[in-house]
């Protein structure tokens, strides 16, 4: 199966089982916004919790806020918003299909860039021990024609973005003969800069109605708390505030499923320090933010940073967390050094001070800040492609399993009577009541217990809990793991430690 086809399938088993569902189905959707299901909201609150926990728990100096959708419009003028959160647009004048100018230069040099690597793998197979990278890279005649045409129209772009010229991006984008995939033409327009923010308007229009903006990020929310919470938690730089919440952008490239949404949801946290100490504290968090990733187990070589090149304005480090998606590696979690860009700005708009006294230096500043960014429906989509696999069985048949982490499963236990008489129901009910204050569990006694035990899979369950006639003499269930399929008997008594021991998010937590 092609990544593509894999991607699709994954699509398809995502509302099969409950997890996403497109929205507003039954009205035939709303493209780029999606449901979370019964499993996929399960899923999604246990990356909130890893995240929350990890900030607000781990470190003393985090604490955490909910702030609202709705913000004074002026929030959106001082964080520059209003006149530069912009995407590059063209259409096809074919297709009449539009999009984003820099994606469609993006997944150009992305694609010179994979050319690159295949060949340099062909080399490292072709060589064995004896391979160079270094030396096969300088001297390969189709690396050096791919890596020359790559970094011909890096140059040109980087030089376009930073100088906002449009003109030139449209130029690249015929100069490559980059097509429509759905025309397969390069007749373009030119390329147009359009707002991502949704408006509307509060209040009635009689007593004048205030253009409001739905949020693009959470992270103003936090801006403009910073003097309530540094006051009232009585907090001492170096401090951070930490948010989980909804952001909305009208993505005109609205494609990849959950990866890029109109409405979604963000984990944010800002880390409020010292002028002068931002580069310290960017590499830091860079650190422990991989490793918050890592940690879950999906494989390190899955991550990668990207360094930005073009730094916003006021930026002065800016890095991505990218994870190899069925589609390549893309950006899932952003860490700016965001300078005093913020508070400083707040300041001036709205005339408050916003200072930060230091009493053991007696000086007065602006805090500096550094910023983790990340997606939870970006990070929901990582678990689930990494974790989505078709199996071939020695008996010939196939399963689908999900091998999500087991402390972000949605269903950490099935308990399954083999039968629905002879008493087993009620022992099957009675280790339900046990195990559900600690582990969400789900109950099922219907059709074979393969069947039983393939949904399970399909889903992602860690342990399925068989009882059967044998518990009744012996008080031991069989235990089938997800993942191994292995079959052990286990004594009631033990279960719950058992599970606990693969499932606790705190264990997760521990090895950070
Ligand atoms: P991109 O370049 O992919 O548009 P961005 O650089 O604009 O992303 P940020 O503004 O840094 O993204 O937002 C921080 C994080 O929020 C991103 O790393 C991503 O995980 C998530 N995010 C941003 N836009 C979307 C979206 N439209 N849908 C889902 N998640 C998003």
């Amino acid at each position: 199966m092609t990544q593509d086809e894999l991607f699709k399938v994954l699509v398809a088993h995502c509302k099969e089982y409950g997890f996403i569902f497109p929205s507003s189905e039954i009205y035939d959707g709303l493209a780029a916004v999606y449901d979370y299901g019964q499993m996929g909201v399960e899923l999604k609150n246990n990356i909130k919790s890893y995240w929350w926990n990890a900030m607000t728990r781990l470190n003393e100096n985090i604490v955490g806020i909910d702030s609202c959708i709705f913000m004074h419009p002026r929030i959106w003028e001082a964080s520059g918003h209003v006149s530069a959160f912009n995407d590059p647009l063209i259409d096809n004048k074919d297709s009449k299909k539009r999009y984003r100018a820099d994606v469609l230069i993006e997944d150009y040099l992305g694609k010179l860039e994979e050319k690159v690597n295949k060949e340099v793998e062909k080399g490292r197979r072709k060589f064995g021990e004896s391979f160079d990278e270094a030396q096969f890279r300088a001297t390969n005649p189709n690396v050096l024609r791919e890596q020359a045409k790559y970094d011909q129209v890096h140059e040109r772009y980087v030089k376009a973005e930073k100088a906002g010229d449009f003109a030139e991006y449209r130029q690249i984008i015929i100069d490559c003969n980059i097509v429509c995939p759905i025309s397969g033409t390069c007749n373009w327009t030119d390329v147009r800069q359009f707002n991502l923010m949704f408006s509307t308007s509060m209040g009635s229009t009689s007593e004048g109605a205030n253009i409001i903006y739905l949020r693009p990020e959470t992270a103003q929310g936090i801006f403009v708390n910073y003097l309530n919470v540094q006051k009232t938690g009585r907090m001492k730089i170096p401090f951070g505030i930490a948010q989980i919440g909804k952001a909305f952008r009208n993505e005109i490239v609205a494609r990849q499923f959950i990866f890029r949404m109109r409405e979604f949801e963000q984990m944010e946290m800002q880390f409020f320090i010292k002028p002068g100490t931002e580069l310290e504290w960017f590499a830091k968090w860079k650190e422990q933010r991989m490793k918050w990733h890592v940690n879950l187990g999906m494989g390190a070589e899955n991550y990668r940073f990207h360094d930005h090149e073009k730094l916003a304005h006021y930026a002065n480090a800016a890095t991505d967390i990218e994870f190899q998606f069925p589609f390549g590696f893309k950006e899932l979690e952003g860490i700016h050094s965001r300078t005093n860009f913020d508070l400083g700005n707040h300041q001036k708009f709205s005339g408050k001070k916003i200072q930060y006294f230091d009493n053991e230096t007696n000086e007065s500043y602006t805090p500096y800040v550094i910023e983790t960014s990340i997606g939870v429906d970006r990070t929901v989509l990582a678990v689930l492609s990494h974790s989505f696999h078709e199996e071939k069985l020695e008996n010939g048949e196939t399963r689908v399993v999900l091998s999500i982490p087991p402390a972000l499963a949605p269903v950490k236990a099935a308990v399954l009577p083999l039968v629905k008489k002879d008493g087993l129901p009620e022992v099957a009910q009675k280790i339900m009541n046990d195990l559900k204050y600690d582990f969400n569990c789900q109950y099922e006694d219907k059709d074979s217990i393969g069947k039983r035990y393939r949904r399970q899979d399909a889903i992602g369950t860690p342990f399925c809990i068989t009882i059967d006639h044998e518990t009744l003499n012996d008080n031991c269930v069989t235990v089938r793991d997800r993942d191994t399929m292995q079959q052990e008997r286990v004594p009631i008594a033990e279960l719950h430690d058992l599970i606990d021991k693969r499932v606790n998010l705190n264990n997760l937590l521990r090895n950070l």
